[in-house]
């Protein structure tokens, strides 16, 4: 059957709901199935399949399509890697794509496959029946702190004491054992066979795809400390270790949820990180090539950096970096605290890493203020400093994300942007284009000191509420020009310079409609208003002036609620403090400032009434003790969103 006409019947003949359902929990309902839909979170169903029409839609999101575009979207495969795995299932004849040799090689592949499938029963195997203390089991469950739910889950194994052990058990089970030397679980030499994964823990690789094609393995037991820490799978005709990457396929259930990949170094690494709630992947055996990255770009754009903090990984995180950002992602640096993240794994320290991975800031950023320290020596450490900055700052695909970097690093080395600009321009001409559309002399440049571990008042990662804040004001940018209660401490620089631009026009100009007034701007915050507009095409619904103005009040509102509540831990502190003093002078004076304040917080949070404790009353008898003062704790806001509130706060600075 030709290729067009196949892919017609495998539709035709392909079990809709049997194939969804393998992803969707799905439940019967009129004439179609509906489920949580897979693409978007919810909690009541809006994701329908129907068998009888050949395709799913979700009322919430919007995906919708035929069996192809749902297993393109969920796993991430290529249209012609799903043909080829429906036209097997469906029993499909496709002539066109398959010739003799084709097929030839398809068995041989097939019969690798079986090979390191009856390999990893037998790894697993052992691993499960030798549950007692010194053996591989317990190494795993003591030292590496993995239950045993996991190592079940992980499919971890172990290699075995003796060669001839699994030569028997390959034998037992037909495997071709050609096909164990071409995948290099077994070696031969004048001695017969020598299983290569002998006395280590296995680690299994999978594709994207979720076959298996290689193990990794990691020395274990005595006599262990002189061989290799770590091995891998020889490359086959199934293994492209360029092409394969530890991790992404028992990840992607955790990149539904939030599309962000951290590329770390080890497989235990990778274990930890998905541990702590983050989808991770490492390279086995090779260094990070362009082909990764064109796989990681089929499932996210935006990764977080977190390789070993010695010499060796400092130089793979640059050279990974610029690959990254040359290819349109965005990047994090996980600022480790320990050597990684296995390390504070295995220390009990799951939230730390979480807390790390969370807080990771923009890898530029990180660059440029490691140039800020270096280039505090002296002025050739400094001219240093900023030579081997100046690539990473042109290395992204976007000369607004470019100019973005530039204009950041000129703030915090202050040196002038223009003149850094021309730097960044002879490693990346496309940089240049940008110059003719900005004022290089926007704003006279101030040095900018910050400290080491202030919150990045720059920061160019934008959380979604922020997007939306974005959204809101791009449908309706009116809701901002008479605006002027926000403060622009409140949000990010680039927000900052937009609103003001966008607050300026309008006074310039105030016939101007509004969206000429957008246009007209010239500083735009970068990407993102990219990815926000593509964004909002896709999602088609425009939203209502009632809606922006909602949205960029509660932002406003919550940014006040944010320092109120900052105001009265800070005041709380200090009166605790004037009270371990005993300065009742200042106490007193610290409670009447903690009064005003807390009147101000209940004004915020004027609806419901929010349970705030009665504050301590100033009377010369008022005891200060500090049961009492444990007693007055900063008051929370009454919301039942108060998490999402912090969770808001995450990220915004
Ligand atoms: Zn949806």
């Amino acid at each position: 059957m030709k290729f067009e006409d196949a892919v017609l019947e495998i539709k035709r003949r392909v079990d809709l709901v049997r194939v969804i359902g393998q992803y969707v929990p799905l439940k019967k309902a009129g004439n179609g199935w509906t489920g949580l839909c897979p693409f978007h979170g919810e909690k009541t169903p809006s994701f329908h399949v129907r068998p009888d029409k050949g395709y799913f839609k979700c009322f919430g999101c919007d995906a919708a399509g035929d069996i192809f575009t749902f297993l393109e979207k969920q796993t991430g495969q290529l249209f012609k890697e799903i043909v080829h795995q429906l036209a097997q299932d469906t029993g499909v004849q496709i002539d066109m794509a398959f010739s003799a040799d084709d097929e030839k090689k398809y068995k041989h592949q097939n019969s690798l496959l079986k090979c390191l499938s009856v390999a990893q029963t037998y790894f697993h195997s052992i691993i499960l029946s030798q549950q007692s203390a010194g053996l591989p089991f317990a190494y795993l469950a003591q030292e590496r702190k993995l239950t045993p739910s996991l190592i079940q889950a992980l499919q971890l194994g172990f290699g075995g004491g003796n060669d001839q052990e699994l030569l028997t058990f390959f034998e037992k089970n037909h495997v071709d054992l050609e096909d164990a030397v071409e995948l290099g679980l077994l070696r031969q030499n004048a001695n017969g066979f020598q299983s290569f994964f002998l006395r280590r823990i296995t680690i299994p690789i999978l594709n994207h795809k979720g076959q298996l094609v290689g193990f990794g393995g990691r020395a274990f037991g005595h006599g262990s400390e002189n061989l290799p820490k770590y091995i891998n799978s020889k490359a086959s005709s199934i293994y492209d270790k360029g092409a394969v990457l530890y991790g992404l396929f028992e990840s992607l259930p955790l990149l539904k949820q939030k599309k962000i990949i951290v590329i770390a170094e080890g497989y235990f690494d990778v274990i930890a990180i998905r541990n702590a709630g983050f989808a991770a992947v490492a390279p086995c055996g090779t260094s990070l090539t362009e082909e990764h990255i064109k796989l990681l770009q089929r499932y996210s754009q935006d990764v977080i950096l977190c390789l070993d903090q010695d010499e060796s990984g400092k130089k793979a995180h640059l050279k990974i970096l610029k690959m990254l950002l040359n290819s349109g992602f965005q990047v994090r640096t996980a600022l480790m605290t320990e050597k990684d993240p296995d390390t504070l794994y295995r220390a009990g320290h799951l939230s730390k890493l979480k807390e790390i991975l969370v807080a990771a800031p923009n890898a530029v950023e990180v660059l440029i203020r490691e140039a800020q320290a270096k280039g505090n020596r002296g002025v050739t450490e400094r001219i240093a400093a900023v030579t081997s900055l100046v690539p990473f700052l042109g290395a992204s695909l976007s000369p607004l994300v470019n100019h973005q970097y530039v204009r950041l690093a000129a703030q915090i080395l202050n040196e002038d942007e223009a003149v850094l600009l021309r730097e960044v321009s002879k490693v990346n001409p496309a940089v240049l284009p940008v110059k003719s559309s900005i004022s290089l002399s926007r704003k006279p440049l101030k040095p900018l000191v910050l400290p080491e571990d202030s919150p990045k008042s720059n920061q160019l990662i934008w959380n979604e509420a922020e997007k939306l804040f974005l959204r809101a004001i791009l449908e309706h940018p009116e809701i901002v020009f008479n605006y002027t209660a926000f403060n622009p401490e409140d949000f990010n620089q680039e927000l900052v310079d937009f609103l003001l631009d966008l607050q300026k026009k309008h006074a310039v100009s105030p016939t101007m409609i509004p969206q000429e007034i957008l246009r007209s701007i010239s500083v735009t915050p970068g990407t993102i208003l990219v990815s926000i507009l593509l964004e909002s095409v896709k999602i088609k619904s425009k939203m209502t002036k009632e809606e922006a103005q909602k949205i960029f009040e509660g932002t406003v509102k919550r940014n006040e609620q944010k320092k109120q509540r900052a105001l009265l831990q800070k005041n709380q502190e200090a009166l605790i403090l004037a009270e371990q003093k005993g300065d009742l002078v200042l106490v007193k004076q610290l409670l009447l400032q903690q009064t005003e304040a807390l009147k101000e917080h209940k004004k915020l949070y004027a609806q419901p009434t929010p349970p705030i404790k009665t504050p301590l009353k100033i009377t010369e008898s008022t005891h200060f003790g500090f049961a009492q003062m444990k007693e007055a704790p900063v008051p929370k806001p009454p919301s039942q969103n108060l998490e999402e509130d912090l969770k808001d706060d995450e990220g915004w600075t």
